[in-house]
């Protein structure tokens, strides 16, 4: 029976799994994302080994490769990714080659909101606003219940509005983006300058749990950010709900609450409108797999979004 596999090309690390007709996961395969300074063959090697491990010597269907990186609107080459080494690659048929099987290429948070809005929590929506706290900050954007791309294939690039003039150096090469301030890695950040002693994200998800202070405290730092990142996203697209995805995401209402309120705070005409709904994604991090390994199904299948 040949399988459909999603996979998820992350700045941190690659996952792939195999999706049946549901959208349920079975088979996982994970890498260690090779770096940006690299060979683009190598991080195309890492994904064909996952790839290949989860599917488990059944054929391919079909692969879906949600890749954390600015994808042209044909969905052929990354443009330009600022944590992997894709630069105007054509990765799409590049891999088709390689595995003998159509491939359908999307930015990774634009594949999550896909499979958030078939099967997670923006199903039946027609208004949502999504963002994926990674490695960086991705964003998508469902408009009339339909996924929004934009002239270039590019829209939902939040993770770059500059929130901080002057700020933070961001890897894209510009300064004070919203990602360096509300991100996984910003979290591993805020933990670090207080010196807690938790070195990632997973880490200060616990000690957070456990009670530990300044792991709360950076989640409320991070959930600020957030918040204020998502009254601007608010103004400008109105959406009914916003969906958190990403690892960091498992944190839930200790990520969401401190967002909620600086939402409230900082939206414009705040007491004279519907404010929407923030949630946590329903299909935590496999959600860029699963949407994208939909994506590929319905194209192949020729009911394709
Ligand atoms: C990239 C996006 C990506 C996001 C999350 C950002 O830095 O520009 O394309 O979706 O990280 O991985
Ligand atoms: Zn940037």
């Amino acid at each position: 029976e040949p399988v459909w596999v999603g996979v998820d090309v992350g700045g941190t690390k690659v996952l792939a799994g195999v999706v049946d007709d549901d959208g349920r996961v079975g088979a996982t395969a994970r890498r260690t994302t090779p770096g940006r300074r690299v060979d683009a063959r190598m991080v195309e090697d890492a994904l064909t080994e996952a790839v290949l491990e989860a599917a488990d010597g059944r054929p391919l269907a079909g692969v879906g490769v949600a890749a954390a990186g600015f994808v042209d609107a044909e969905g052929e080459r990354v443009r330009f990714a600022p944590h992997l080494p894709w630069l105007d690659e054509p990765v799409r048929s590049r891999l088709a080659a390689r595995w003998h099987a159509p491939v359908r290429l999307e930015n990774d948070a634009t594949a999550a909101a896909y499979g958030e809005l078939v099967l997670g929590a923006a199903r039946g929506c027609s208004d949502v606003i999504t963002v994926n706290l990674g490695t960086g900050l991705g964003g998508g954007v469902v408009i009339g219940g339909r996924i929004h791309r934009g002239h270039n294939g590019m829209a939902g690039e939040f993770g770059h509005m500059q929130v901080v003039p002057d700020g933070l150096a961001c890897e894209c090469g510009s300064h004070g983006c919203w990602e360096q301030y509300c991100s996984g890695r910003a979290l591993e950040r805020y933990a670090r300058e207080r010196d807690s002693g938790l070195l990632n994200g997973r880490m200060v998800t616990a000690a957070a749990d456990e009670g530990d202070l300044e792991a709360r405290a950076a989640f409320a730092e991070l959930g600020h950010w957030l918040g204020v990142g998502l009254a601007n996203l608010v103004a400008a697209f109105d959406p009914e709900l916003v969906v958190v995805g990403g690892g960091v995401s498992e944190a839930g209402d200790r990520l969401l609450e401190p967002a909620r309120v600086a939402l409230g705070r900082s939206l414009v005409g705040a007491g004279h409108r519907d404010i929407p709904a923030v949630v946590a994604a329903q299909l935590g991090n496999t959600a860029g797999l699963v949407g994208a390994a939909c994506l590929v199904r319905d194209e192949v299948r020729g009911d394709g979004d």
